[in-house]
């Protein structure tokens, strides 16, 4: 799901808390990233859910909020639209509102570089997870480069992607999946 693919707002999510971190995904993606945290910490690496599920009130806040600084910075209301769109999809329109998503120990780049992001490369797939917006696949995305932003798509499909190197939005019209 992209910018482009906004979901019904009625559509109700059920979510579960992951642990007791405060931080909820959707009931059926939860237990795959306990068991995520569960074997990264066995490996000695902490993974910690700093952004999951967001509601659609919460995410119009946030992109008002980004919006708003980048006005603050000179920008035309529709160019810091266009910029804080770049970083928080609309509302309706993020993985997070649908509980699939999750952003790992922070939301900075320097994530990269991290034991932990060394860690979800090799192992994440194993958990249904994928790097969901890649360096260099921008222009494919629609989003900035996120280290930090992983997504479920299930313990089938996730080595899959990973081994093929494309983003989901490339390899679901390859295989024969509508999107
Ligand atoms: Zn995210």
């Amino acid at each position: 799901m992209d910018a482009t693919r906004e979901y019904d707002p009625s559509y109700k999510v059920t979510t579960k808390q992951i642990f007791s971190t405060g931080k909820y995904l959707d009931y059926r993606v939860t237990p795959y990233f306990e068991a995520m945290m569960t074997a990264a910490k066995k490996a000695g690496v902490t993974l910690s859910p700093y952004s999951a599920y967001r509601s659609y009130e919460h995410q119009k806040t946030n992109l008002e909020n980004f919006t708003r600084q980048f006005q603050a910075q000179g920008y035309s209301r529709a160019a810091a639209e266009k910029k804080a769109q770049a970083q928080i999809l609309p509302p309706g329109t993020s993985e997070h509102n649908l509980g699939l998503a999750v952003d790992i120990n922070g939301t900075s780049t320097p994530f990269e570089k991290t034991k932990a992001f060394a860690w979800l490369q090799q192992h994440a797939h194993e958990y249904g997870f994928i790097l969901r917006y890649p360096k260099g696949k921008e222009a494919v995305t629609g989003i900035v480069y996120e280290p930090w932003h992983w997504r479920f798509v299930g313990t089938a499909l996730a080595p899959k992607i990973r081994e093929s190197g494309l983003t989901l939005e490339e390899y679901l019209p390859l295989h024969g999946y509508l999107i």
